[in-house]
C-alpha cells in the first residue's frame, strides 16, 4: 500500500532536473498537507491557492494563502505573499543566502514567476498544473514560455505536478461552491 502510494504521487512529476525522488517525496508530502488545509483558509475569505517556504534542514518558514479578494489587492497571490512574508522576516530583498523552498498547491501564474525569479527562492515546487487550474476554475495564469528553461538558466530548480489529483480534488470543490474566481472583468 505504501509502495502504491509513493508510485501515486510521482506519477506525473515533471522538472527541470534529474528528478530526484527524496525531493518528490518531501514535496508530495508539504502539497498534500497544504490542499488539505485549503479549505481552512477558505472558510477565512482566502485561497483556492496555498503556499509555505521551508529552509534546506526542513524547517517551515512561513505558509500562506491568497488574499486578493479579503485583503483587495490583486497581488495578493499565495506565492506572493509567503515571499513577503519571509522577507520580512529575514528583513532582506534577497532570500538566496538562506537556500529557501517554495511549495505550492498550484502552478504560479505569470506574475508569481516574475515574483519567485526577484525573490532568491532556489527550488519552487507545485501542485496542480496551470492547464487544470484553467479548466476547473476559469481563473487567467497568464503566459509563461519556457519558464522551466529559463529558471534553470537562473539557478532555480522545478518539480511540478505533485499531488494532482488530491488538488484537483480541492479546486473542484471551491468551484462547485459558487466562490469567487477573481479575475479581472475585461
Ligand atoms: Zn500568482
Amino acid at each position: 500500500m505504501k509502495r502504491f502510494l509513493k508510485a501515486f504521487c510521482t506519477k506525473h512529476v515533471i522538472s527541470n532536473e534529474k528528478i530526484d525522488n527524496k525531493k518528490v517525496e518531501t514535496a508530495c508530502k508539504i502539497i498534500a498537507e497544504l490542499q488539505k488545509e485549503m479549505q481552512a483558509f477558505i472558510c477565512c475569505g482566502s485561497g483556492p491557492f496555498v503556499a509555505a517556504i521551508y529552509d534546506e534542514k526542513g524547517n517551515q518558514i512561513v505558509k500562506t494563502a491568497n488574499s486578493v479578494v479579503n485583503e483587495h489587492c490583486s497581488n495578493n497571490h499565495a506565492e506572493m505573499n509567503a515571499i513577503k512574508m519571509a522577507e520580512e522576516k529575514f528583513n532582506t530583498y534577497d532570500l538566496s543566502p538562506y537556500n529557501l523552498k517554495l511549495y505550492v498547491t498550484a502552478e504560479p501564474c505569470i506574475m508569481c514567476l516574475g515574483g519567485i525569479m526577484w525573490s532568491g527562492i532556489k527550488e519552487i515546487y507545485y501542485g496542480v498544473p496551470t492547464s487544470s487550474v484553467e479548466k476547473i476554475t476559469g481563473f487567467d495564469e497568464g503566459f509563461k514560455p519556457n519558464w522551466f528553461k529559463e529558471f534553470k538558466k537562473r539557478g532555480i530548480t522545478v518539480y511540478g505536478n505533485i499531488e494532482i489529483e488530491l488538488g484537483e480534488q480541492e479546486l473542484n470543490k471551491y468551484i462547485k461552491e459558487n466562490r469567487k474566481v477573481y479575475n479581472p472583468e475585461r
